[in-house]
């Protein structure tokens, strides 16, 4: 029996940086300044801390500018959308993101709003949304952007493709499903309330999986060759009982992984698939953002893929 192919999200990743590391330099020979990129933490939240962190190491590494924000627990509303209020009239920044989730006292859905569209690089704002829902020009989530470009290198037509897009959150799933819409798929989404998930994922050509859910999609439910794009981050034990025992953790994602490897045509891991693109993808979208921000900017070689869908 012959295994999927492993769809290399790290190496498509740094092929990405790579291109937009040049773009940035010939960005900034042209208007003198270097695309920034303003990053802010309200809390403590280790995960959050970390991808904080990363998106401003891998922002440095392309050449942008980063700024990073970080905020105590007990920051107010207020004193968030006035941070906001100051980075929107900021010149130096042309892409802000707020790091998810915030604080419970904090009305998320209005901060994010506050964000000028303009900046929005994480394509959270309803304009944007908006936009991409409408099949024109938007900043478009990072993490969907990133699944369409590993599908892009698999199907260079995605025309009359069956997409099956399991989950419906506004940061993964809807805008998802948009893209592979915009992009000629024949779309299904499916939610925790959908009935008969096996038949729905017999079907199709492309599974997108954005749960949180480990291994809920079965390797026997899937159409032999199929594509499968994983995108659930989740912690489960440890294999080894002993070190389960100790606490030990790793990372899986929503599809039973060495079922669906016998099965499908290609799949991404879960690490090193759908993860190393996300950042990726918003880096290209902070150069997006500061290209519509300038006049007279010339699409640059590495958003020629975002270009091609509609996301610049
Ligand atoms: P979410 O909790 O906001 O949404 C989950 C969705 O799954 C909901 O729409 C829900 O209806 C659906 N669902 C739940 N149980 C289901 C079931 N049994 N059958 C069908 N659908 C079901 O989650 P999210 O923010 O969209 O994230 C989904 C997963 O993707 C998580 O594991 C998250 O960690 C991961 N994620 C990864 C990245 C990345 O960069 N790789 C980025 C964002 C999210």
């Amino acid at each position: 029996m012959t295994e999927a192919e492993l769809i290399d999200g790290q190496a498509t990743a740094a092929r990405l940086r790579q291109a937009l590391k040049e773009d940035v330099q010939a960005f900034e020979a042209i208007f003198g300044v270097a695309p920034g990129l303003a990053a802010v933490l309200v809390g403590e939240d280790p995960a959050s801390r970390i991808y904080v962190r990363r998106k401003g190491e891998q922002a440095l590494e392309a050449g942008l500018q980063s700024f990073t924000y970080k905020l105590p627990v007990e920051t107010t509303q207020a004193e968030l959308l006035e941070l906001i209020e100051r980075l929107n009239a900021d010149g130096r920044v042309h892409g802000i993101l707020v790091q998810l989730p915030l604080p419970q006292h904090i009305d998320t859905p209005e901060v994010l709003k506050a964000i000028h569209p303009d900046k929005d690089v994480d394509g959270f704002h309803v304009v944007n949304a908006g936009l991409l829902a409408t099949g024109r020009p938007a900043l478009t989530p990072c993490t969907p952007l990133g699944c369409l470009t590993l599908l892009r290198e698999r199907f260079p037509s995605l025309r009359g493709k069956r997409a099956l897009v399991v989950g419906r959150s506004t940061i993964v799933g809807r805008p998802m499903a948009q893209l592979l819409l915009n992009a000629d798929c024949t779309v299904t989404i499916a939610h925790r309330y959908s009935e008969d998930l096996p038949l729905l994922c017999a079907e199709a050509d492309i599974v997108v999986a954005a749960v949180g859910v480990p291994g809920l999609i079965r390797g026997a439910w899937l159409k032999p060759g199929c594509v499968v794009i994983d995108v659930g981050i989740n912690r489960v034990p440890a294999n080894d009982p002993d070190q389960a025992a100790a606490g030990k953790s790793r990372i899986v994602g929503d599809v039973a992984f060495e079922e669906a490897r016998k099965v499908a045509g290609a799949i991404t891991p879960v690490p090193g698939g759908v993860g190393p693109m996300t950042i990726a993808c918003l880096l290209l979208n902070t150069l997006s953002a500061a290209r519509r921000q300038m006049e007279r900017a010339p699409v640059q070689s590495a958003l020629r893929p975002l270009e091609a869908e509609g996301c610049v």
